[in-house]
């Protein structure tokens, strides 16, 4: 039987660039999966129902949270996010292991009702840096701009309870910055699966064989 996978839950504040970690590490390791949410809010340009979300009316979301579909679902921004179940059930029996990059809440949820989770948590170098960042967009107020900074102080107060942390340098500093995230990411994944946990199968059957 195939071993189960593990499960590993990735945020960070907005602007962090977890997502563009998250699809970078798909890309160069296939043998990590992306559980699809259910949200509902509107596809954006370029977005595909069933790829980037599964797209749901509210009565729908709802309809789900009464049937208990939902492994952990949050509020985000206006709209509900849901990681389902069922997707956390059939990848993990699959033996893949898989992330959900999903928000804070949504994270401490998870990672309170299963210790063996990973959490790990994406930061920007600096709070200039975020600042910076949140400028050149160039479609934030002033007060928007304090409010945001205001949130990302309260998900930065949550990080201490991930078990990793990965700052995602800036690439005007760093050029290879989203490689070097992208790696680091990955090796919490490599390393965990070589825990001895997951190697008491081959190391029963190798001492096995070396009494025989
Ligand atoms: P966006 O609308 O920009 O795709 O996502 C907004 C926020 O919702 C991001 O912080 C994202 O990580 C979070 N999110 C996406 N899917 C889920 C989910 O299934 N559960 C929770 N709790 N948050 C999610």
């Amino acid at each position: 039987m195939a071993k189960r996978g593990r499960l590993f839950v990735i945020s960070g504040p907005a602007g962090a660039g977890k997502t563009e970690i998250v699809k970078k590490l798909l890309q160069q390791h296939p043998d990590v999966r992306l559980s699809v949410s259910c949200t509902t809010r509107a596809p954006r340009p370029g977005e595909v129902d069933g790829v980037n979300y599964h797209f749901v009316s509210e009565e729908r979301f709802k309809a789900l949270i009464d049937e208990g579909a939902f492994y952990e679902w949050a509020h985000v921004h206006q709209n509900h996010y849901g990681t389902l179940k069922s997707t956390v059930q059939q990848e993990l029996a699959l033996g893949h292991d898989l992330i959900l990059e999903i928000d804070v809440q949504g994270c401490l949820q998870v990672m309170a009702q299963d210790a063996s989770v990973t959490g790990i948590f994406i930061c920007p170098p600096s709070r200039e840096n975020l600042e910076q960042r949140l400028r050149r967009r160039g479609t934030e107020s002033e007060e928007s701009i304090r409010v945001r900074l205001g949130n990302v102080a309260k998900e930065v107060a949550t990080a201490y309870r991930y078990h990793y942390v990965i700052i995602h340098q800036d690439w005007s500093v760093e050029p290879r910055a989203l490689e070097i995230a992208t790696e680091e990411v990955y090796a919490v994944i490599a390393a965990r699966r070589l825990e001895l946990e997951n190697r008491r199968d081959f190391l029963d059957a190798l001492t096995a064989s070396l009494k025989a």
